[in-house]
């Protein structure tokens, strides 16, 4: 009886082992399975993203391998202007990842075609302030304020969506202007280097060279998208060409900054 008694718990004893085996197992596997999914996460889309900074300019992505941002401008500020349909319609066959700051004259122009791309999710749409006034420096806080608010309503109320991020026109901004934008919660984003496609002295070959020639992880890019970038229709897909056979990937900045 007693030696019955010690087989059963020999056998009960080895059953608990393999249990408690295989448990430890699939919790490796599980492991395992996390692990690998991280890294396709990395590849495919998600890598973690990063608060952007409030009260400065950013003018580069975090330093994730092989990203470029692809940003357009779409100003309007004394001439009536309108999208660059060659190149909207270029990016929108490609797919291709972008953010279009908008002003608001010029939102309120192109509204139809405003909304229209905004059924796409790989254009970000973006605050290029409401007037387009070239020295918000001299703004007060009050009518920097209502630039930016009053464009986002405007942004909204044609597309649905609120704008996150802005960019000064023409770049000119002093430390007040920046501290209204910083009250604002707005985070500023501008570019790593002037493609200079505003200049009607550009031609294709010019900006392709100057370009590429820059280029490098983390750049955003910068062109104009409200007919005002010379070379730059002719010149998009060779550049685009050139970042995927170089093995960068284009990113929207909402994909890497909040
Ligand atoms: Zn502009």
């Amino acid at each position: 009886m007693k030696k019955l008694f010690l087989y059963l718990l020999i056998i009960i004893l080895y059953f608990a082992y393999s249990c408690k085996r295989d448990i430890g197992m699939e919790t490796r596997n599980n492991l395992d399975k996390n692990h690998l999914l991280k890294v396709i996460n990395k590849d495919t889309q998600i890598f973690s993203k990063v608060k952007a900074p409030l009260g400065e300019i950013i003018e580069s992505l975090p330093t994730y391998e092989n990203l470029i941002a692809l940003t357009f401008d779409a100003c309007e500020y004394k001439k009536a202007s309108y999208f660059d349909t060659t190149v909207l319609n270029y990016l929108i066959k490609e797919k291709i990842p972008v953010t279009i700051f908008v002003s608001g004259k010029f939102a309120v122009r192109n509204s139809e075609k405003l909304k229209c791309i905004s059924q796409y999710d790989f254009i970000e749409i973006e605050n290029h302030s409401l007037n387009h006034n070239n020295h918000t420096e001299k703004l007060t806080i009050k009518e920097l304020e209502n630039e930016v608010l009053e464009n986002d309503r405007i942004i909204k109320e044609i597309t649905g969506r609120n704008t996150k991020f802005f960019r000064f026109p023409a770049g000119n901004y002093n430390n007040k202007s920046l501290e209204v934008l910083k009250n604002l919660k707005y985070p500023v984003i501008h570019w790593t280097f002037v493609s200079g496609d505003y200049d009607k002295h550009m031609t294709p070959q010019k900006l392709y060279n100057k370009v590429i020639s820059k280029i490098s992880s983390g750049c955003i890019l910068i062109f104009h998208i409200n007919g005002r970038g010379y070379g730059t229709r002719e010149a998009l897909p060779y550049i685009i060409d050139y970042i995927r056979n170089n093995n960068y990937r284009i990113v929207k900045l909402e994909d890497v900054f909040e």
